[in-house]
């Protein structure tokens, strides 16, 4: 403190109460220090941010709990952080975390020598996911199976299935297939980078992977005997091919223990230890980047990871429930609990909060009828899926195969219709049409009333089935 001199003088209070201007010269110090360890850090892990480019935060944690803690804490909304675990090839492969933004930890990753990269990506319990499989068998007790030709098919299968349940369509093209075969094992992921529609979280993923997989083995095992709308239009002997020995049974290739909560998934370029059997690209991905950098490998990078949304607020989430039932849900913005959702049964209009404007905007669609209802309360409006009435205003007349929506603007008291088909009618919406009257007098009297009976986005849903196509507004 430089306090210290040969002559007696009396201390100043400030001495041991430092002011106003100590303080800042010592935060000052400890800024610069930071600075500096953040450019050695920089430096040494070949990174070079700009202005404006992601987080520099990254540390190390002995246990996931903190890490995790550590994630939440300082990510943001722009700037999400994610939570990894490697082998400490230094501590005998002890698995330690690491919080960074992925683009941060890359550059230190992929300058490790190629052994030591054994990484993998926690994906906290939770947190919106990409749809992601691991597929696998030994080849030694399958020598018939062929594993390209096993994985394009289960490929086509699902995005059949998310084309039945939620009317998503995705190829070979959105889906990133990563290989690290060895000659005794077939070995790939495959993860659907599916823009802005994710699931919720790796339960609900699970749960979609394991209902395909258990009517796959129905349908063979009744040898396609009944129609099946999406499995009888793939020839039997290739469905009875996803099966593979285990040694202790025969199984569908699909490893369905990896939609537990906080799993580790490894990633891109990253080996097991000890081993050297990288997740590479495989031969016959088509898949194209969504994000177009200079530098490719980190462009997959972040593509594969399951968990990563650098940009949630337009994010669509799928759910899964035990019941089979599904549902949609746009990312909850700004984390607000009071954002609610709902979807309805076709069958039933009861579920809604606007019974009487579900009423109506079902006559006015008749003969078709209301797929779902989607509630949004900070807009408050209402979105009304519709489904077997198809006439758009745009074109005046019946579209052949896109749907069309109603929006109902509780505000205004008004609702208009706009259109799913993107080559015909980009970005229509009809004139606005005035609510009844009635219903404009119910909107008034209940007021805010007409809120108590909502159920709570994160309760769980009665029996919900609907098959739903959203499109961002
Ligand atoms: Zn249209």
């Amino acid at each position: 403190m430089g306090t210290e001199s040969a002559t007696f003088t009396p201390m100043e209070p400030s001495t041991f109460y430092p002011g106003s201007a100590e303080i800042k010269k010592r935060v000052n110090d400890i800024e610069e220090k930071c600075q500096r360890r953040r450019l050695l850090l920089r430096e040494a892990s070949g990174f070079r941010p700009t202005l404006l480019g992601p987080s520099t935060f990254s540390e190390k944690y002995y246990k996931q709990a903190d890490a995790l803690e550590a994630a939440r804490e300082h990510s943001t909304r722009q700037d999400p952080l994610c939570t990894f675990v490697y082998q400490d090839h230094y501590n005998e492969g002890r698995r330690m975390f690491i919080v960074a933004h992925p683009e941060v930890y890359w550059h230190s990753f992929i300058r490790q020598k190629p052994e030591r990269r054994c990484t993998y990506e926690v994906i906290a319990e939770g947190a919106p996911c990409w749809l992601y499989l691991d597929l696998e068998f030994q080849t030694s007790l399958n020598s018939d199976s062929n594993g390209p030709s096993m994985t394009k098919t289960l490929l086509e299968i699902i995005c059949a299935f998310l084309k039945k349940y939620w009317d998503l369509q995705y190829t070979d093209k959105n889906v990133l297939n990563l290989d690290s075969s060895t000659r005794t094992k077939f070995s790939r992921h495959l993860i659907f980078c599916t823009k802005n529609v994710a699931f919720k979280h790796n339960i609900h993923a699970g749960r979609f992977i394991k209902s395909i997989i258990s009517e796959i083995e129905e349908y063979v095992a009744s040898n396609g005997s009944a129609f099946h709308e999406v499995l009888s239009f793939f020839p039997l002997k290739d469905l009875a091919a996803l099966f593979v020995e285990t040694g202790k049974k025969k199984t569908i290739f699909v490893d369905t223990m990896v939609y537990t909560k906080n799993r580790h998934f490894r990633i891109f370029k990253a080996t097991k230890w000890g081993k050297l059997s990288h997740l590479e690209v495989s031969t016959d991905c088509t898949y194209e980047p969504t994000d177009q950098r200079k530098d490719k490998m980190l462009s997959i990078f972040l593509d594969s990871l399951i968990s990563f949304f650098p940009d949630n607020s337009t994010l669509t989430l799928l759910e899964f429930n035990h019941d089979s039932s599904i549902d949609i849900k746009k990312f909850p913005r700004g984390l607000s609990q009071n954002h609610r959702f709902l979807t309805q049964n076709n069958a039933t209009m009861t579920e809604s909060p606007y019974p009487t404007i579900d009423k109506f905007i079902g006559k006015l669609v008749h003969p078709g009828h209301i797929r779902c209802s989607i509630y949004f309360e900070d807009s408050k409006t209402v979105i009304y899926e519709i489904l077997g009435n198809r006439f758009c205003a745009n074109i005046n007349r019946h579209h052949k195969s896109n749907n069309i929506y109603f929006v109902v603007d509780l505000k205004e008291k008004i609702y208009y219709q706009k259109c799913h088909d993107e080559e015909d009618c980009p970005g229509f919406r009809s004139n606005f049409m005035p609510l009844p009257v009635e219903i404009c007098f119910l909107l008034d009297e209940e007021d805010d009333d007409i809120f108590f009976n909502i159920p709570d986005s994160d309760e769980s849903h009665s029996s919900i089935r609907c098959d739903i196509s959203i499109e961002q507004e």
